[in-house]
């Protein structure tokens, strides 16, 4: 039965039984005298992202990928990634900025983040004077150690710490066999087909770089015709088709447009799959973790045409694709005899 001001007294009772039993039972007391004391906020309540390091500030997670940076909806992260004099990439951020006064606490940098170098942090007493320039976390004040993740969330830090042991345990027992066992003798590589009168060839005083006449001999087997020393002068400009079995191998053929296999989604066997007819230039692409995050200092098509042009002879940059895309890169270029 209902009348009039009920709510009200109800209300009221469990105020004054909260009241009276915050005396006896220290869980009914709801307030507490900040800032001198501070209420212990849950595991899993999140504010403003910082970076994770381990031991010291030196060995920070992050490679400054970017992966955060594109996948932030308010777009309020600002990475510039660290290079040497060489402007060889160092796999770690030079800059790292948040803005705190844009970031909307999604979590989305800390979903995408494949080496969990950004997590969320629980820390509520973020406000400043200035409302521009202070509110712009940079990455001294980013950093915290992962001592500090453990503190405030125990079971996700502990999770993370075993999936990471976990990846390392893995990769060491990887590369143990493979540093025990001798080196297979690299395949040799297929002797040039000789140059045949009536089809295109790249004289050798033609003022080309190496890596340019490799791309041009690789462009010009795609377009049907062969590249080789001059042993012949150039007979006609019109490039002759030859028969498929007369062709150079293909190694470095123009980048193709059509990449079916660059998706993140798809597994390595998926992919090389779907790049087994192509190029050598296309099938490293296929290689890589197709995330063109940069962490390797170009995108996945650059690091790729890179490698086949021998411009690059790193083959771990891939951070992403990790121990997998280094290994499957070794094979193809050991395939192509060009290790
Ligand atoms: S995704 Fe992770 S590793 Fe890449 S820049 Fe962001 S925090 Fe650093
Ligand atoms: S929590 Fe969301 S809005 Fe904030 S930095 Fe991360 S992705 Fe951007």
């Amino acid at each position: 039965m209902g009348f009039l001001g009920k709510g009200l007294f109800q209300g009221m009772a469990v105020t004054a039984r909260n009241f009276v039993g915050s005396y006896f039972d220290k869980e009914r007391m709801v307030t507490v005298q900040y800032p001198e004391e501070r209420v212990q906020v849950p595991e899993n309540s999140r504010t403003f992202p910082f970076l994770v390091f381990d031991n010291t500030a030196d060995h920070m997670r992050c490679v400054g990928c970017k992966i955060c940076e594109e996948e932030c909806p308010p777009q309020c992260i600002y990475i510039v990634m660290d290079r040497d004099e060489n402007g060889k990439p160092l796999q770690r951020p030079k800059v790292f900025d948040i803005d705190i006064s844009v970031c909307m606490q999604c979590q989305i940098c800390v979903e995408v983040c494949p080496f969990e170098a950004i997590k969320m942090d629980n820390n509520y007493e973020k406000s400043q004077y200035d409302r521009f320039d202070d509110l712009v976390e940079r990455l001294p004040d980013l950093l915290k150690s992962n001592e500090y993740y453990n503190h405030i969330k125990p079971a996700e830090a502990s999770a993370v710490d075993a999936k990471l042991k976990a990846e390392a345990d893995k990769k060491a027992k990887k590369a143990a066999p493979a540093k025990a066992a001798p080196k297979p003798a690299a395949p040799k590589p297929a002797a040039a087909p000789a140059p045949v009168a009536g089809r295109l060839v790249i004289p050798e005083d033609a003022p080309f770089t190496p890596e340019q006449r490799a791309w041009l001999a690789g462009f010009l087997s795609s377009a049907g015709a062969v590249a080789g020393p001059a042993t012949a002068p150039v007979e006609s400009a019109a490039v002759e088709l030859p028969a498929v079995e007369e062709a150079a191998p293909d190694t470095e053929a123009a980048p193709a447009v059509d990449t079916p296999w660059h998706d993140p989604g798809l597994a390595m066997p998926q992919r090389m799959d779907l790049a087994k007819e192509r190029p050598l230039a296309d099938k490293l692409m296929a290689a890589m973790a197709q995330t063109d995050c940069h962490a390797c200092g170009y995108d996945c098509r650059g690091y790729a045409d890179a490698i086949a042009g021998g411009a690059e002879s790193d083959l771990s940059l891939c951070l992403p694709g990790e121990g997998e895309t280094a290994g499957m890169l070794e094979q193809l270029m050991k395939e192509a005899g060009k290790v």
